[in-house]
């Protein structure tokens, strides 16, 4: 009997304690993990969203670069994690995709984490080095064929939307590429801004404005329509790809078990953060806009992860290349 009341006290203590957390919450600084190299595209989108949420929730968010593995080594820092709202994930598509690509992962991608919310959905642009010869979409693609061993891609890592729109491209043309992985497409970019790879296939927020400033060369955006951030730049489909879309959509997670009241002031957090008119302004100039409020919770991050498993699961499963 003494020993029952004992583990009641214990518990009672223990869930209090819990509780009282999370109602303080947040006391300290907040880790949120890009799961790529800094000066990306995805570490653009969280900066700009853990700034307003810092303001928002009165402490501040550091970014943590984690890069490597397409994304699944700071993924899997996160699951791994304290359960108590001190360290989240940023990150996108690649979260569907790598839960195919990997054949064994160090996480759970549905059961390892609590949702958070949807952040932004961004479009895709296929990019060169400015000197590439091809001079647009269907001049890249024969260009592609006619010189596949010598021509590099350069992309994120197994697991990146660089990775999966590479993927896509290499199946579009029937014809596969020497891949150069960095830890992001920040670095990417960098080596490709200086000649080093030729192309690739990157978000908006990291493409657009050295699409603009005619430092790199676009080729195409991967969404049905045409953007108004880059009128100029054709649709992969209007430019030779039928059926070539593909949106990187963002969301935040924290590690399974994260309280529900912390991860219920973090959705309002991004709630606020998504319609913070700087916010809203900077992602219009990248090509982007903020999800909508309805899709920064929870369920909506559950049900499009889980959507997104099931769609791109046969595309991984085609194109037959797995990570170990
Ligand atoms: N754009 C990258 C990707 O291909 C990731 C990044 O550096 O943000 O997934």
């Amino acid at each position: 009997m003494k020993k029952l009341l004992a583990a009641l006290a214990a518990t009672t203590l223990f869930l209090f304690a819990g509780h009282a957390g999370a109602q303080n919450y947040p006391e300290r600084t907040i880790t949120m993990v890009v799961p790529f190299a800094a000066g990306g595209p995805t570490d653009t989108v969280t900066r700009l969203v853990a700034d307003v949420m810092s303001k928002d929730l009165g402490q501040q968010i550091i970014v943590e670069n984690v890069g490597g593995a397409g994304g699944t080594l700071g993924a899997g820092r996160v699951a791994k994690a304290d359960p108590d709202g001190y360290t989240l994930l940023l990150h996108h598509i690649g979260m569907a995709t790598s839960a195919t690509l990997y054949r064994k992962l160090a996480y759970d991608t549905l059961n390892g984490f609590e949702y958070v919310g949807l952040v932004t959905e961004v479009p895709m642009t296929i990019v060169a080095r400015k000197d590439f010869e091809p001079t647009d979409l269907k001049s890249l693609i024969d260009y592609v064929k006619a010189n596949k061993d010598k021509v590099t891609y350069a992309n994120a890592g197994i697991g990146a939307a660089s990775h999966l729109c590479g993927m896509m491209f290499m199946s579009a043309i029937q014809t596969p590429l020497v891949t150069v992985p960095y830890k992001g497409t920040g670095p990417a970019m960098t080596d490709l801004l200086g000649g080093q790879v030729d192309f690739m296939c990157d978000q908006t927020t990291n493409t657009t404005k050295q699409i603009k400033g005619g430092t790199i060369k676009g080729y195409a955006v991967t969404t049905a329509k045409r953007l108004d951030a880059l009128p100029d730049l054709p649709t992969a489909e209007e430019a030779g790809l039928p059926g070539f879309q593909v949106g990187v959509w963002h969301g935040i997670y924290a590690p399974k078990g994260t309280p529900p009241e912390i991860i219920e002031r973090l959705s309002k957090s991004l709630q606020v953060a998504l319609k913070d008119p700087n916010v809203v302004a900077r992602f219009a100039e990248l090509g982007t806009v903020p999800s909508p409020e309805a899709d920064a919770t929870p369920a909506a991050l559950k049900a499009k992860l889980e959507g997104e498993i099931a769609r791109w699961k046969p595309v991984i499963d085609a194109a037959g290349q797995y990570a170990d």
